[in-house]
């Protein structure tokens, strides 16, 4: 009895959980921009896993969410952020939303997040719980992130959560001059690839590792 106390107890100290994470998995690993290392601080990621796998919520390694979807392991959740460079005020897309752990994070470096995601109750139960937690400057839509976002483009800051063979055209396109795309490309061998398109429109991308992420499922022809 005392001793499943005094577990449940520390399996809930989801700061420390934090905190440590952030420490070993994130610190220690080089990710070194305050303002992401400030946001995974402040974003209580226990609460984006269904609720049976709470407890691994702060493990290193991805997680599943349901409808065959899964939320990213924190270490790339931190490391695509940091590639990405957004700026306070910046107007960023993200596809793939699942969880909205992603999400929360780029709401509190960005001006404005718009965040697409194709299973519909997945963008409807990630809405509601960013809602829940106070971060107003979210839109979550549900659709096919291989259109982007035309309303609202152009965006200064694109992040790819899903992995598409090739670089969507139309996300290349809603990309601001001066701004960057961050995505895994790939079918069985991805990586991670990082656009950056100059002040003249021109574009330039390369490679930052391997990585395995779930398909981004294609356009219904
Ligand atoms: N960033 C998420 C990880 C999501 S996994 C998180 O932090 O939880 C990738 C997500 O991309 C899945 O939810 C999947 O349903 C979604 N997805 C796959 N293909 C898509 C498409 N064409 N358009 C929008 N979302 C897509």
């Amino acid at each position: 009895m005392t001793l499943c106390v005094a577990s449940c107890a520390a399996a809930q100290n989801w700061d420390a959980m934090r905190e440590s994470m952030v420490r070993e998995q994130m610190e220690r690993r080089g990710i070194r921009t305050p303002a992401v290392l400030k946001a995974l601080r402040e974003t209580p990621r226990h609460l984006f896993v269904p609720e049976a796998l709470r407890r691994s919520a702060y493990n290193d390694h991805p997680l599943p969410i349901g409808h065959g979807q899964t939320i990213s392991q924190p270490y790339i959740v931190a490391s695509m952020t940091e590639l990405l460079g957004v700026r306070p005020g910046d107007k960023v897309l993200e596809i793939g939303t699942g969880s909205g752990y992603q999400t929360a994070i780029l709401a509190r470096l960005a001006g404005r997040v718009y965040s697409m995601e194709i299973v519909e109750p997945l963008a409807k139960e990630a809405a509601a719980r960013l809602k829940e937690m106070g971060l107003r400057n979210v839109e979550v839509r549900a659709g096919d992130g291989y259109r982007g976002w035309p309303e609202e483009a152009p965006f200064d800051r694109i992040i790819v959560t899903a992995a598409p063979p090739e670089l969507p055209p139309a996300l290349l396109a809603q990309l601001k001059n001066g701004g960057r795309l961050v995505a895994p490309v790939g079918r069985e061998w991805q990586e991670l690839v990082v656009v950056d398109k100059d002040l003249d429109g021109r574009i330039r991308q390369r490679t930052e590792y391997p990585v395995v992420f779930v398909p981004m499922v294609p356009r219904a022809k």
